[in-house]
């Protein structure tokens, strides 16, 4: 049994409690969260910190697959140019992959997350992930654009999704650039039948809606080098987002991930259907592919499910929830520290299904304890730490 005492605790499904005490069995589990002191458990010892105790973070958008590629791709070239990029550079040595995978996953550990949604193209993570401490689940992705080629990429995608089983899997599309209608249509019966949590790369820049609204863009050109014919295509005359909704189940959570170029007509389209949309936000990699950051004020208040990713080491410097709190923080001051951390725990707990166990400081949980140093009262500041304390 350990307590830990820290200026304040979030335990995030209640308000934060100044002066908060949490007090863990010897397996994590919380015995009780209350302000100091809590007499229950005044014969104890008490560690004494200073800064914020929160519950174990959740990034809802990574590839660890990926993590080899880290400072391979150029900074700020767009998201034409990354695509083109990853695809020529992803295959390598499998050994390196294999040890780039391991240290990222190692990292996210000592960052303070405990779970982790994590797109896989290959089945380089399997054994990463069946000995991690994070909770992993999987989204085997699926791409393919030309309408004849669904069934073979969709079929490939289940045989792939099998081998990660008994680790908690589901199959998804990539994004709507990637992906037919034919193919959404057998994601969606599939998706229709039984538990299969979504997860689609969605508006991450400009070109993505230019090229569903007129044909046009930047994509013509992808699709050229990748010698892909897209004549049958016809432009939708609408964003892509509000282009592909009727195409995805209504049975099963769909988080949406970037949002970069995701407008309020964007939201309030969606709010008019019945799928069960949550929204992910990668702040670093938006810098980093497309120098931009997406409208969040646009999405707070409305209702609507946010949670937070670090994307991958392709895009990103580090693998770590709190730095993406500070970027967010720098460029939406009015965005609170309570928000933040309910976008970084609970809501990514709750959309990967694992709100049960983590997510929020609630007696009977074993959500993990962060402390947050590096504040200015509850501002973040660019000093901002995260230390795990259990
Ligand atoms: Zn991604």
């Amino acid at each position: 049994m350990k307590s830990f005492k820290a200026d304040y605790v979030f335990p995030v499904y209640a308000d934060p409690i100044k002066n908060g005490i949490v007090t863990v069995d010897d397996n994590g589990k919380i015995l009780s969260v209350s302000e100091y002191p809590n007499p229950e458990y005044q014969h104890h010892p008490i560690e004494q910190l200073s800064g914020i105790i929160t519950p174990g973070f959740v990034n809802t958008h990574c590839h660890v697959e990926l993590s080899h590629l880290k400072d391979k791709i150029k900074a700020g070239g767009g998201l034409v140019e990354f695509v083109k990029d990853i695809l020529a550079i992803r295959n390598a040595d499998q050994d390196k992959v294999a040890a780039a995978a391991e240290a990222a996953d190692q990292q996210m550990y000592d960052n303070g997350i405990v779970a982790v949604g994590d797109i896989s193209n290959v089945d380089a993570t399997i054994p990463i992930k069946a000995k991690s401490k994070l909770y992993y689940h999987t989204f085997v992705e699926i791409l393919g654009f030309l309408p004849e080629s669904a069934e073979e990429v969709f079929n490939k995608a289940l045989k792939l999704a099998e081998e990660f089983k008994p680790q908690s899997v589901s199959v998804t599309a990539h994004a709507p650039y990637t992906v037919s209608k034919e193919l959404f249509k057998l994601i969606k019966h599939h998706s229709d039948a039984g538990n299969n949590l979504l997860s689609i790369h969605n508006q991450e820049c400009e070109d993505e809606n230019k090229f569903y609204r007129y044909k046009l863009g930047g994509f013509i050109d992808l699709y050229k080098h990748l010698g892909i014919n897209i004549d049958y295509f016809r432009p939708q005359a609408r964003n892509s987002l509000q282009s592909i909704i009727p195409l995805l189940t209504n049975r099963e959570k769909i988080l949406m991930v970037h949002n970069t170029c995701t407008n309020l007509k964007d939201i309030y389209f969606i709010k008019r259907f019945d799928r069960k949309i949550n929204w992910c936000f990668c702040p670093n990699a938006n810098l980093y592919i497309e120098k931009r950051l997406p409208k969040i004020e646009l999405f707070i208040n409305q209702g609507l499910n946010i949670t937070l990713g670090t994307d991958s080491l392709a895009s990103n410097s580090k693998l770590c929830i709190l730095s993406e709190m500070v970027t967010i923080q720098n460029k939406f001051p009015s965005i609170s520290l309570e928000m933040l951390v309910q976008w970084g725990t609970k809501n990514g707990a709750e959309f990967l299904g694992i709100d049960g166990d983590k997510g929020t400081i609630e007696v009977g949980k074993t959500p993990g304890l962060n402390l947050i140093t590096g504040l200015d009262g509850l501002k973040l500041t660019a000093e901002a730490k995260v230390k795990k304390l259990i």
